[in-house]
């Protein structure tokens, strides 16, 4: 097994209409020698003195996307390119990966996941990436087998995103097994043979999330999104009529705006929104808690499989939501995993809580191995 960090970046969006026309100054700095991030309070504020200093974080990159005219503005292929790009090869290789993106409503993790036609993000590009690589590869001694799915968690139900919405809603259960883990029943897994075919998916994905949102008192911000590719590698070697089978799974989340979280830790009260505490995204916080404590990596490191400290690893409460269950292996197992910080140039509390957020996750450890077995 590999052992290594989750990947952090952090990446700060340009002004939206709203932000020019109250002409709000920008609060980040990046550093792009040392990756550093650097909030600064603002002018006028309502803060004590010790809350006004300003704050600096290094992450493994921190992307200025705020400023098109510096020579430093990175665009969607820079995001994909520092990472996006190693991920696919990492998937070749037979290991799971995810990327997830966080931060609060309209910081730009949907822009950085999935973009727009004309800038597409992590998603398309991930999935144009893989067929451009199969196509590169084939060489008629492996056989490549992808399937996709998409679902979103909103308020702990689980909804396929690739079936016509239905009225009543559809929920589906989740399940674990021994074989396959933790999966969520009858979800689609949809063959893909091309590129275009991903692309109709993600649009019908996309449409219902968006559907929802407008009837709903968006939805899209309330929800995850969890857009799945898996690679089945079947190899055969003639010398020796072996097969040797090598699985892939590649994990791209979209988030529920992190304010919900944080207004929920803030007021100590239950955050309802309609009818339900966002339960996955303040779970989430505390399974990034855990699994970031350094009392637990200690022990870990220390007494490995005993069972004194079997009790201690356990109380990484994933089981507690819909989303850390359902991700589990991706936060703290078999997965490398990386996660963009989306930040808002203008707002200081929220963009603060971010940073301090994605500063703890970058201390999560996974234990990534190859998924292979000879299935003759
Ligand atoms: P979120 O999904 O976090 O709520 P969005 O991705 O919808 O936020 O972004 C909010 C707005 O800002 C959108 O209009 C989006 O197009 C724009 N935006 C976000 N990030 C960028 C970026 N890096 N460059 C240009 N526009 C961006
Ligand atoms: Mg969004």
């Amino acid at each position: 097994a590999e052992g290594g960090n989750v990947k952090v970046v952090v990446r700060v969006r340009k002004f939206v209409r709203r932000e020019l026309d109250q002409q709000s100054p920008c609060l980040v700095q990046m550093n792009p020698h040392t990756q550093q991030t650097t909030l600064h309070p603002p002018e006028e504020s309502r803060y004590s003195r010790k809350q006004l200093e300003e704050k600096s974080f290094a992450f493994d990159k921190s992307f200025w996307s705020h400023d098109e005219k510096d020579v430093h503005y990175a665009q969607q292929h820079d995001i994909y390119a520092s990472f996006g790009e190693e991920f696919l090869d990492h998937n070749f290789d037979g290991y799971h990966t995810c990327i997830f993106a966080y931060g609060q409503t309209g910081s730009g993790k949907s822009y950085t996941m999935m973009g727009t036609p004309d800038q597409p993000g992590l998603i398309p590009r991930t999935c144009r990436g893989l067929f451009e690589r199969i196509e590169e590869e084939q060489n008629g001694s492996i056989t490549y087998n992808v399937h996709v799915s998409y679902f979103e968690i909103y308020n702990e139900h689980v909804k396929d995103l690739l079936t016509p919405r239905t009225t009543p809603p559809t929920y589906l259960k989740i399940r674990e097994s021994k074989s396959d883990g933790v999966y969520v029943q009858n979800l689609i897994d949809e063959p893909v043979k091309c590129y275009e075919d991903i692309e109709r998916l993600m649009k019908m994905g996309d449409l219902n999330r968006t559907t929802a949102s407008t009837k709903m008192n968006d939805t899209s911000s309330r929800s995850h999104a969890v857009f799945t590719l898996t690679l089945k590698q079947i190899q055969h070697d003639i010398a020796t009529d072996s097969t040797i089978e090598r699985l892939a799974r590649m994990r791209l989340v979209d988030l529920a705006g992190s304010e919900r979280a944080n207004r929920t830790e803030a007021t100590g009260r239950r955050l309802r929104e309609g009818g339900n505490i966002n339960q996955s995204l303040t779970t989430l916080g505390r399974v990034i808690a855990a699994l970031a404590d350094p009392k637990r990596q200690k022990t870990l490191r220390m007494n490995g499989l005993q069972n004194q400290s079997k009790r201690r690893v356990e109380v990484v409460p994933y089981r507690d939501s819909v989303l850390t269950w359902l991700l589990k292996d991706s936060l703290g197992g078999n997965s490398k995993t990386a996660m963009v910080a989306c930040i808002s140039p203008t707002d200081y509390e929220e963009t603060l809580s971010t940073l301090r957020y994605a500063d703890q996750a970058k201390r999560i450890r996974t234990k990534a191995h190859v998924n292979q077995d000879a299935v003759s």
